[in-house]
């Protein structure tokens, strides 16, 4: 049952990816509009045993493992500041919910990151939830 120990696959990286996001998004998802924007990677890891399900049975090592892996790819495309050394990751901005109009996906991205579904490549993003739906 247990085998997913590590990244060993492009959709566990892509999983693991949307969960950080997630978690990102969350923190300055409050109704004071405060902006956190810096995070220690022990505080995350132990964050995503807490708050996420998924990664419940998933220990310290495997999700540092998994998180040393993903960050890179975040700085890569602007929305974060990563020190590896110091073991702190800085937003770049607030990230922003939006949903894909052709997949569903939803993608939380900063202000500096292109503007594309990260599921599908599709550049029809609106608001999430959709003010229009409500
Ligand atoms: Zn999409």
């Amino acid at each position: 049952m247990n085998y997913r120990k590590h990244l060993s696959s492009n959709r566990q990286f892509f999983e693991f990816e949307w969960y950080l996001r997630d978690f990102l998004f969350r923190a300055n998802n409050n109704k004071t509009g405060e902006f956190y924007k810096l995070f220690e990677t022990k505080d995350i890891v132990s964050n995503f045993q807490e708050k996420y399900f998924r990664y419940r049975t998933w220990n310290v090592d495997q999700i540092s493992s998994a998180l040393s892996n993903v960050l890179p790819a975040l700085q890569a495309k602007g929305a974060i500041t990563y020190d590896p050394t110091r073991g702190i990751v800085q937003l770049n901005s607030k990230l922003d919910r939006k949903q894909c109009s052709l997949c569903y996906y939803i993608n939380c991205l900063g202000e500096e990151e292109i503007k594309l579904c990260l599921r599908c490549g599709s550049e029809k993003l609106v608001e999430f939830p959709n003010p229009k739906k409500l």
